[in-house]
């Protein structure tokens, strides 16, 4: 059994196994974008935010 979604940023079908968690982040093959699993159920995916590593010294 896999997840399906839609990658918000191509619309290319994304689909992963079932053991897939909340927050996990992966890549969309068809456009690379950084993806995170916003919720397993209902499934959604989004943009992974930008992570800034700038906490200055
Ligand atoms: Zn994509």
């Amino acid at each position: 059994m896999a997840l399906n979604a839609q990658c918000p940023v191509c619309d290319a079908e994304i689909s992963l196994p079932d053991d897939t968690v909340k927050d996990e982040l992966f890549e969309c093959e068809e456009c690379g974008s950084e993806l995170v699993v916003a919720s397993v159920n209902p499934f959604e995916i989004e943009e992974a935010p930008e992570i800034e590593e700038d906490w200055g010294e």
